[in-house]
């Protein structure tokens, strides 16, 4: 990347170290980045990037044109994200009228989904941090609560313990489930229903994900074949993960075991993503997706099985690519209902 102009926070995160969805990054001729951000961060930005370069907003126009407005304006290439909104390019437009912008938000995702052994560290604490909140959240959950209520739990324990959530927490009731994507409201757990929770804290700027199902004393005999098929294809996926595999062939795995049970039509979204500085990111495991495994990649594994009015099962863990295979982050148990243990 020769030169780019970045704007979305991840990737002014991910180039300058700096958390602030209020800056633009500069890179020109490959060099170091610099940072344009109002007084209001200018401070904050100091302290967390002490060598980083960085400029008041006010010179961001100005900064534009000397560099790239002049000479050879029409022939250069400038890097840009298309997830910045219109009025941000059309500002970018008029700064350098000439410029040729192309997309680079497939290089910048690239960059990001390996992760550097310090950022694997961090998602190793954000992942544990999340097993140790669902442990003593989970056993604070009483009948008579509502979802909204479970989810402020675990909710809390985020902000106390890290940096809050990396994303809605999501704990749904008994048909509840079926909705893979449930805002928590006011149903009320009676303690024999299923509850399926979808939680992710934040902590030193990186995500962690995880679901997990607390079963029912007696499962009907569906929930019971239900659970146990979306069980067997999370562990027919993470065996199949490693170096090489495209996000769809590893997709496919899950969605084979899942199909063969008789329950194809019922899982509807992709297997899983990659998580880090965002909660979803490079690469995805999805039907079409080409991304091809690296050591250092993380994935979220969770096969769903939804059936709409009576129940939903989403088991979900985050896997790091090893050079052989993957390591199983996620270290709270999964329950089998066929055999009744823990694995
Ligand atoms: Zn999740
Ligand atoms: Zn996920």
């Amino acid at each position: 990347m020769k030169n780019a102009i970045i704007r979305t926070a991840a990737n002014v995160r991910a180039l300058t170290g700096v958390d602030c969805d209020e800056a633009w990054v500069v890179v020109a001729d490959g060099g170091e980045p610099t940072l344009y951000t109002d007084f209001r961060y200018i401070p904050m930005a100091h302290r967390v990037a002490p060598t980083l370069k960085v400029r008041d907003i006010k010179h961001f126009g100005p900064d534009l044109k000397r560099l790239w407005g002049g000479k050879g304006a029409s022939s250069r290439k400038i890097g840009f994200e298309k997830a910045i909104s219109v009025a941000e390019f059309e500002k970018l437009k008029k700064f350098l009228p000439r410029a040729k912008f192309e997309d680079v938000t497939r290089d910048l995702a690239k960059r990001r989904s390996v992760k550097t052994p310090g950022e694997i560290e961090k998602m190793r604490a954000a992942v544990r941090l999340n097993d140790e909140i669902w442990r003593d959240a989970s056993r604070k959950f009483r009948p008579g609560m509502t979802e909204r209520q479970m989810a402020c739990i675990i909710r809390s324990m985020m902000f106390e313990r890290g940096e809050g959530e990396a994303f809605e927490t999501i704990v749904c009731v008994g048909a509840n489930a079926a909705e893979c994507h449930h805002v928590p409201d006011d149903t009320v757990w009676n303690g024999r229903d299923p509850v399926l929770v979808d939680m992710g804290v934040k902590l030193d700027g990186y995500c962690s994900d995880m679901t997990r199902n607390l079963l029912p004393r007696r499962p009907s005999s569906l929930y019971r074949k239900v659970y146990d098929l979306v069980l067997k294809a999370n562990l027919a996926a993470i065996a199949a993960v490693k170096p090489g595999i495209t996000g769809k062939a590893l997709d496919k795995v899950a969605r084979d075991v899942i199909r063969k049970g008789g329950f194809g039509k019922c899982f509807g979204h992709s297997l899983g993503h990659g998580v880090g500085l965002e909660v979803h990111e490079a690469p995805n495991a999805s039907k079409k997706s080409d991304w091809i495994l690296k050591p250092g990649m993380f994935v979220t594994i969770e096969p769903g099985i939804y059936l709409e009015g009576n129940l939903g099962v989403r088991i979900e863990d985050l896997v790091l690519v090893t050079a052989t295979g993957c390591e199983v982050l996620t270290a709270s148990g999964k329950y089998s209902a066929r055999t009744e243990k823990m694995v």
